[in-house]
């Protein structure tokens, strides 16, 4: 689909990741997404949930990538049930003020120890 389509930036270092160009620990993948553990784990599940296609953040979305978030979110849930997960957090990051750092749309999955809130 025409909204799956990968695309590429040589800066980016998730459409890298995407491409292969970079090792992680891929826990899944298909043809729209890529989930591989975090490099800087902060709790006993922390896996990066990526599009292949590059988009800046959340705030690039529109109702076009209804099917991508459908995907991201399928892929999520799929991990999360395999790693048997009581609970579990997911978050993105828009912007530098939000603590953004990676400039690649990405939903971080967070989950076997207890989680506060609010996060700092
Ligand atoms: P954020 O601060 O929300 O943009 O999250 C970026 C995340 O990407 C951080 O948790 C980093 O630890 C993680 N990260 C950056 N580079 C890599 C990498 N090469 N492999 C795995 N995780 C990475
Ligand atoms: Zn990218």
């Amino acid at each position: 689909m025409a909204d799956h389509a990968p695309t590429y930036q040589a800066d980016c270092p998730f459409c890298r990741i995407a491409a292969g160009e970079i090792p992680v620990e891929v826990v899944f993948q298909d043809e729209a997404v890529v989930l591989f553990n975090d490099i800087n784990s902060k709790a006993p599940t922390h896996v990066l949930a990526i599009p292949r296609r590059h988009l800046a953040s959340a705030s690039e979305l529109t109702d076009a990538d209804a099917d991508l978030l459908a995907a991201l979110f399928r892929a999520m849930r799929r991990v999360a049930d395999e790693a048997g997960l009581k609970g579990y957090r997911i978050l993105t990051n828009v912007g530098l003020e939000a603590g953004q750092s990676v400039f690649h749309l990405h939903f971080h999955l967070l989950g076997g120890r207890p989680m506060a809130w609010p996060p700092g």
